[in-house]
């Protein structure tokens, strides 16, 4: 019933990720949500970590695309001065979001990640598109009246998943 909001993978952060495994894996596209996933929903700017991390993404010949559910500006004025394409007011969970991005960095589902921390935006949508998923940890607790209703069906979510366990933990996927 709820499988499809169990991802491939659960770390701590995006930090835990680990790149090489996934380059191993055929991998060479990410998609990846912005609030909570890369910076707190309050922070307007990348860190220097998120910035290093960035390179490396880079380094390892990863196209990187920010698919954020949050309006132009927040979106646009984090993401420009990165140079990192992006995509604001997504409707994650709903597909053309998950298309128009693989068609803009020319790759397709079975090259493609999906990182972020929701599962009933990032990892619903990009299971049902059947992209390889990745759930993080969310950064901050500060959040929105719609994300802290999400967060409370995902806590049933969670709940369904370990009881049954589904739920992939970090070295054990
Ligand atoms: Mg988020």
């Amino acid at each position: 019933m709820f499988s499809s909001f169990v991802p491939n993978q659960y770390v701590p952060s995006i930090y835990k990720i680990n790149l090489e495994e996934l380059k191993e894996k055929g991998m060479k596209s990410i998609i990846v949500d912005l609030d909570n996933t890369l910076v707190e929903s309050d922070r307007r700017a990348a860190t220097p970590l998120l910035i290093e991390w960035l390179e490396r993404l880079q380094e390892l010949g990863f196209q990187v695309m920010i698919v954020s559910n949050n309006n132009k500006t927040r979106v646009s004025q984090f993401a420009i001065p990165l140079q990192i394409p992006f995509i604001h007011k997504a409707r994650k969970p709903l597909p053309k979001c998950f298309r128009k991005a693989m068609l803009e960095l020319k790759t397709d589902i079975n090259r493609t990640v999906m990182v972020g921390d929701q599962l009933l935006t990032d990892v619903l949508g990009g299971n049902r598109m059947g992209l390889y998923t990745i759930l993080v940890v969310p950064i901050s607790k500060t959040e929105g009246f719609f994300t802290k209703m999400n967060r409370r069906v995902e806590r049933f979510v969670f709940r369904w998943m370990d009881k049954r366990g589904l739920l992939p933990r970090e070295g054990n996927h």
